[in-house]
């Protein structure tokens, strides 16, 4: 039983690295080599942040489903769901949960002169603005904490609403989800840099522009 269960686990895990770092892939429901994304990726980043990563898992986990998300980062580790609508899915995921890397082992540089917390208020003041003036009633969300909290994901997500959200967040974020806290504001500059939207980040944040560039050319 036990050789049955090794043998099944060899022949369901695909393994390759990203950067110098392993990653395991459960093939067993999904079979799609997403090897190539990885090495596309990793000629794009700098060594350094491969720098205290742990490893990569391609699998299905069960927070996934409870908390409907596709990814996360943890204890140094990238989990990414065997579920993907394609490969551009899983790029964006990746490189959503490296940022999160980068910004946990680099807060210090990244964070500690408050210049994109500086940045990212001026952002949400123009939010809170905006969503006044379209007639919502915003005095009892914080607008100033720069922290994740469920109460104004609700309020921006259920209330206002993603329609809502895109329009008031269009000229200032490169999307709405950058506006729920300070860390998902770096997660989602850090996509733009990486896959692309460049100018665009250049345009909307150059104060965050300017610290991920700082970032890559260390
Ligand atoms: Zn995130």
């Amino acid at each position: 039983m036990r050789e049955y269960i090794e043998e099944k686990i060899k022949n369901t895990t695909r393994h390759f690295k990203f950067g110098n770092i392993a990653v395991y892939q459960d093939t067993e429901n999904n079979s799609t080599d997403y090897s190539p994304i990885f090495k596309t990726l990793e000629k794009s980043f700098p060594s350094h942040f491969f720098r205290d990563l742990k490893g990569v898992e391609i699998a299905h986990r069960k927070e996934f489903d409870d908390r409907n998300i596709s990814a996360l980062y943890k204890d140094d580790w990238l989990y990414l769901s065997d579920q993907q609508d394609g490969l551009e899915d899983l790029l964006d995921d990746l490189v959503h949960e490296m940022a999160h890397h980068i910004e946990t082992t680099n807060s210090d540089l990244i964070y500690s002169d408050g210049d994109i917390k500086k940045e990212f208020l001026s952002k949400r003041k123009r939010l809170e603005f905006e969503l006044n003036t379209e007639g919502y009633w915003t005095d009892e969300y914080n607008f100033s904490d720069v922290q994740y909290n469920r109460e104004m994901d609700n309020f921006l997500y259920k209330r206002v609403g993603p329609n809502m959200l895109r329009m008031a967040t269009a000229n200032d974020f490169i999307r709405p989800y950058g506006s729920i806290s300070l860390r998902e504001y770096f997660a989602t500059g850090f996509e733009a840099y990486y896959l692309g939207k460049k100018d665009l980040l250049f345009k909307l944040c150059p104060v965050l522009y300017n610290k991920i560039d700082e970032l890559h050319n260390l």
